[in-house]
This record gives structure tokens, C-alpha cells and sequence, in this order.
């Protein structure tokens, strides 16, 4: 069995993994634009990272991410206690509990080893967090936020909100919520974009690989996902709020955003990658990965008083209570998107964050199905109504 790694290992894996990161879109992206990216790590004993844009106003992309070494080794031990926990007795009784199909998929990809299960997950999460920090950079959200008039840009971006300034609240809460739900879109199809590249190379797989590995592999990114939004979030499990306050969203919201893209985009290119997989398929498999580290955040790093259907993905048209709030940030994405898309440097058009049009109806209530709904309660009131003035 492999004994766990030292904090200096995880330091060192994760450095090769983020030069390796760096130099490859420095190489593909940067090079062709004249700018340059550089990842710098911190010695702040906090869970954080931040983007660092010196970019002119039209000019060339000058971009940092800055990781701190605690964010690389809390995340692998994250990840090493995920894998326990999956495994865990009390918690694989509890599941028995639960009704037939709670999590129909394996616990642990099958194709993975320990090693390779705690390895491939600890790359996964830590290469989002990377490319959730490139999201903010490639769109050159500084600009947004802070909105600069003067033709010179430093803007510095921190995931971990502070503790002790008073919370961002208004317009400018809303303009942060908007633009980190747009990088964790970015972060989400550059990293199955990675996996794509790395897992369908037949240097690296072999000719007759059966995409085990890659569907694994999904897996485990989502799986890290819930972990990854709790600890930006200083670990709170908050529930809705009808307007967004402070500079990141809920992890809940968060999670079943970026959901929806992983299985819509992974559904849209499975073709292209060889994976033989339906879509229900691809959605259950989604929806027990986020399931999966949802509640190994809500038993493992919490006093588990939230309820459990709370946390699980439920699907945004099942969440009522972010309707107000899903308002305030669409309509927030609407005016600020226009000059977001003109200052972005690089990136596929699916990276960009869309709310698509059931969910704007089921939101803004405008869909004649909305108004068939609204209609029949309204019949139905008056005929309770009359029954009522009947009886009396
Ligand atoms: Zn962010």
C-alpha cells in the first residue's frame, strides 16, 4: 500500500504539474498574442489563489496565477481522505438506506487503483483551480469589475473571500458573482479539453484504448468539484440569498452550474473522443460525482445539520429558492457579457458562460408554459373560490 506523501511532494507534484501547464499555453495561447503567463506560488497559510492581470487596455496578455502551497496540500489531502470515505463502512451503510439508485455507479472509478484514484483526482482538481484562475485572466474580468477608465490594468482577483472586510454587497457583488460563475465555465471546458488531449493520445493509452480511463477521470474532477467550492468558501454551507452578497457564489450554486456544463459538454464531444456512453448515463454519472463530494464535504468537514437533499444536485430548474437570486446574476451577465467577449484573449466559444433559454423561462417566468401554469392556478383558486362562496 502507498504511504501518504509528505507536504513537500504534494509541493513538488503539483509544481510539475502547473510548469507543465504553464509552458503548454504559454506555447499555444500566449505566443501567437505576445503576452506571457507565469504561475508564482505563495507561502499564505491559506486555502486561496488569485489572477494577476497587467494587461493594457487592448495590449498583449501580461497574466500571474498565484497558488499557495496550503491550497496544493489540503486539496491532496482532501483528496485522500475522499477516497477513505468512499470506502467508509458507516457510509456505505447509510447509502443502503438510501432509495434503490442513489448512486448507481461505482463508488471509485474501477479502473483506478488507490494510487491511481488519488493521483488522477488530486491532478484533475488542482489543474480546474488552474484553469478557473486562466478563465478570469482569458476574459480579463479586472476590467469588469473594477471598471477601469484609466488605459492602465493591474487587477488582482482572490478566490478566498475575506474574513474581515465588511462583504462586497450591490452591483459589485453581483458583477463578482456573475464573473466566477464565467471563469468555472472556462475552468470546465479547458479542463475536459486537457483530459480529452491527455486521454485519447494513443502515445500515452495505446491504440485500442476503451476510454475507461477517461470516463474515470471525469468522474474524479467532479467528484473534487464540492470540496474545491466549500473551502473557497471558507467551509460555510449557505443556503440561498434573493440577491448575491459577498464576492463568490454559494458552492451549492456553483456546483449545480458547473454540472450542467460538464455533462453538456462532455455529451456534445463524446463522439469526437471514442466514448460509447448515452446521455442518461453521462447525467447520472455527473449527478453522483457531485453527489459524492457534496456529501463527503457535508459528513467529513461538517456538523452534517444541513439536509442532505439540500446539497445534492437536484437540477437548477429544481431550485426554486435561487430563482430570485438566478434573476439578479443573468440579467447582471446580460449587460456586463458584451464587453467581456470583446476583451477575451483566447478559448473555445463553449467556455463562455450561457444560461440557456428554458432556464431564462423558468427564471423570468416568460414562457407560455409559465403563463398555462399561472393561468390554471388561477382557474383553480376561482373555482376554490366559488366552491367556497357556495358552501357559505
Ligand atoms: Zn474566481
Amino acid at each position: 500500500m502507498q504511504s501518504s506523501k509528505t507536504d513537500i511532494e504534494i509541493y513538488m507534484l503539483a509544481g510539475e504539474v502547473f510548469s507543465t501547464l504553464t509552458s503548454d499555453i504559454q506555447r499555444t495561447h500566449y505566443n501567437n498574442l505576445k503576452g506571457s503567463i507565469t504561475l508564482c506560488w505563495s507561502e499564505e497559510k491559506k486555502f486561496n489563489a488569485w489572477a494577476i492581470s497587467e494587461t493594457t487596455l487592448g495590449g498583449a496578455p501580461i497574466h500571474k496565477i498565484v497558488i499557495t502551497y496550503e491550497m496544493a496540500r489540503q486539496i491532496y489531502r482532501d483528496v485522500e481522505a475522499f477516497y477513505e470515505f468512499a470506502r467508509d463502512i458507516r457510509f456505505l451503510n447509510l447509502l443502503k438506506k438510501m432509495p434503490n439508485g442513489t448512486m448507481p455507479h461505482p463508488l471509485i472509478p474501477k479502473i483506478f487503483n488507490k494510487d491511481d484514484c488519488i493521483n488522477n483526482m488530486f491532478f484533475a482538481a488542482i489543474t480546474w483551480v488552474y484553469f478557473h484562475e486562466l478563465g478570469h485572466l482569458t476574459q480579463e474580468h479586472g476590467f469588469v469589475r473594477e471598471e477601469r477608465n484609466t488605459s492602465v490594468a493591474e487587477s488582482l482577483i482572490q478566490e478566498l473571500e475575506s474574513s474581515t472586510e465588511k462583504p462586497l454587497s450591490g452591483q459589485a457583488s453581483k458583477i463578482s458573482h456573475a464573473t466566477e460563475l464565467a471563469a468555472d465555465c472556462e475552468a470546465t471546458v479547458m479542463c475536459l479539453v486537457e483530459l480529452a488531449r491527455h486521454f485519447t493520445d494513443e502515445k500515452l493509452v495505446g491504440k485500442n484504448d476503451d476510454r475507461q480511463a477517461l470516463i474515470g477521470c471525469y468522474y474524479l474532477i467532479i467528484c473534487s468539484l464540492a470540496c474545491i467550492f466549500y473551502r473557497f468558501n471558507g467551509g460555510r454551507v449557505s443556503l440561498a440569498n434573493s440577491t448575491p452578497i459577498g464576492t463568490h457564489p454559494d458552492a451549492i450554486f456553483r456546483l449545480e452550474c458547473a454540472a450542467t456544463q460538464f455533462y453538456e459538454f462532455f455529451d456534445m464531444t463524446k463522439k469526437v473522443l471514442g466514448v460509447t456512453i448515452s446521455r442518461v448515463d453521462i447525467i447520472s454519472l455527473t449527478k453522483q460525482a457531485a453527489d459524492m463530494g457534496a456529501m463527503f464535504w457535508h459528513f467529513v468537514h461538517t456538523d452534517a445539520s444541513t439536509s442532505i437533499t439540500d446539497i445534492v444536485i437536484r437540477g437548477l430548474l429544481e431550485r426554486r429558492e435561487y430563482k430570485e437570486y438566478a434573476k439578479e446574476i443573468i440579467t447582471t451577465w446580460d449587460e456586463i457579457s458584451p464587453k467581456i467577449l470583446k476583451l477575451r484573449h483566447f478559448g473555445a466559444s463553449f467556455g463562455i458562460l450561457q444560461f440557456g433559454e428554458r432556464y431564462r423561462q423558468y427564471v423570468f417566468e416568460t414562457s407560455e408554459i409559465m403563463k398555462l401554469v399561472k393561468f390554471q392556478k388561477l382557474q383553480t383558486s376561482r373555482t376554490h373560490s366559488n366552491v367556497l362562496q357556495q358552501s357559505e
